[in-house]
């Protein structure tokens, strides 16, 4: 049973963050947001643990599928980075900047891109490509994330000095061509170059704040060097096209791990932990 311990730990974590924003922000909502994660996040632990090949699968569904049906969709939350911002200069430190704190600014120091592996909407579709293991070395493009960063910054700052009236349906109507936007080019891109993730590594604004982040991140895949043959086989299923075979912080594409564990099924010698 001990082997079960992080299930635990991850659903006590979440449930306190939980019980403390719904007591400190007064609103049950907090209660029921990060009740239902921390549990889907557990259960798919436990089934990772007991050996289920598509636990971390079952996490993105279950989770991605929450924030953009029923948070997006429904609620009418912008999650997207436009949503940040906007929430930022209205002053309002509700769901869509504390999603933002918690996954992607701060979270990362603890769980490095987990997000990106375990909940992310557009991923979550992105995965079901057939590219799953790039197929071409990584292109010199990763410059793209900081234009789509400082476009979203500029577009949500233009609207309010223009002063645009009706701006709650703007942004739902934002986040709504903003996803269809970034489906279609995360689908493209994946295609041409044979790569599921090729979106999440060249345009996708949101790492700017998950790089550096998570490169402090507690847990990380870390590799026993006494152990390793340097075969290649972790490098090779690595979507991410993470250096895993070194130890080092400062590997290659260290700050690109998104806790899928392919790496460390592969491992002839189990030198990844
Ligand atoms: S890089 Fe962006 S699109 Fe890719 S999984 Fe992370 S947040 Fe989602
Ligand atoms: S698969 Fe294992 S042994 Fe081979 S390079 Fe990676 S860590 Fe080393
Ligand atoms: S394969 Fe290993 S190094 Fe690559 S993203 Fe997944 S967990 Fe990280």
């Amino acid at each position: 049973m001990k082997k079960y311990l992080p299930v635990l730990i991850i659903f006590a974590v979440f449930e306190t963050i939980a019980i403390t924003l719904w007591l400190t922000m007064d609103n049950l909502f907090y209660l029921f947001n990060f009740s239902y994660i921390g549990i889907c996040i557990a259960v798919g632990l436990a089934l990772y643990i007991a050996g289920w090949k598509h636990a971390r699968r079952f996490v993105q569904f279950a989770v991605g599928s929450y924030m953009l049906v029923y948070l997006g969709l429904i609620c009418n939350e912008n999650m997207q980075i436009e949503g940040f911002w906007y929430y930022l200069f209205t002053g309002v430190f509700e769901a869509a900047t504390i999603h933002y704190a918690v996954a992607k600014i701060f979270g990362p120091l603890i769980f490095g891109r987990g997000w990106c592996g375990y909940a992310c909407w557009t991923a979550m579709i992105l995965d079901l490509l057939p590219y799953k293991t790039p197929q071409a070395p990584r292109k010199k493009l990763g410059f793209i994330r900081y234009i789509t960063f400082a476009l979203s910054l500029i577009l949500v700052a233009a609207l309010f000095l223009t002063h645009v009236g009706n701006l709650e349906r703007i942004m739902f109507w934002l986040f709504l061509g903003g996803n269809i936007l970034y489906y279609a080019v995360g689908v493209i891109l994946a295609f041409a170059f044979k790569d599921n993730r090729a979106f999440c590594k060249y345009i996708c604004p949101i790492t700017v704040f998950l790089k550096p982040m998570s490169y402090f991140s507690l847990i990380r895949v870390k590799c026993d060097e006494s152990k390793c043959v340097h075969c290649g086989k972790c490098k090779k299923v690595c979507p991410m096209d993470v250096e895993v075979d070194n130890n080092s912080r400062k590997r290659k594409n260290a700050t690109e791990c998104i806790l899928c564990y392919e790496c460390t099924k592969v491992c002839p010698k189990k030198a990844l932990k």
